[in-house]
């Protein structure tokens, strides 16, 4: 893990190199819109320090972080609806990973249906 990969594409939206739709941001946790959403309220919290996925994460990750980035998670769903949302953390080829740099969805506005595909 290094804490900046300058080929990680939301590394590079953490650096300010890449413009987003910021949401909200602090020292540790970057929340931005999604590009392409999926939902009508669709925002990916990430860390500000690259780790690649929830498992590096989760092993190598002060626990402060992990619980931190948990609890914005939840923060910013309430926010975004109080009927519900969903969160998402898809990893790895078969979870359906395309930014390899840890990230959660939010994703409200809509009734989600069950299995997600
Ligand atoms: P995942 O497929 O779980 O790794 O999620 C990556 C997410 O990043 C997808 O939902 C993309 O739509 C989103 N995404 C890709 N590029 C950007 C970008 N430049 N700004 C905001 N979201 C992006
Ligand atoms: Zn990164």
């Amino acid at each position: 893990m290094s804490a900046h990969d300058p080929a990680c594409l939301f590394c590079r939206i953490v650096a300010g190199e890449i413009p987003a739709t910021v949401v909200s941001r602090d020292a540790d946790v970057l929340v931005i819109r999604d590009v392409n959403p999926q939902a009508p309220e669709h925002l990916l919290v990430m860390p500000t320090v690259h780790y690649s996925d929830v498992a590096q994460f989760v092993g190598f990750a002060p626990p402060d972080l992990v619980a931190k980035l948990f609890s914005v998670a939840g923060q910013v769903g309430r926010e975004q609806s109080a009927s519900g949302f969903r969160l998402v953390v898809n990893t790895g080829p078969d979870g359906g990973q395309t930014v390899g740099h840890l990230h959660i969805h939010v994703l409200a506005g809509r009734p989600m249906a069950w299995p997600p595909g």
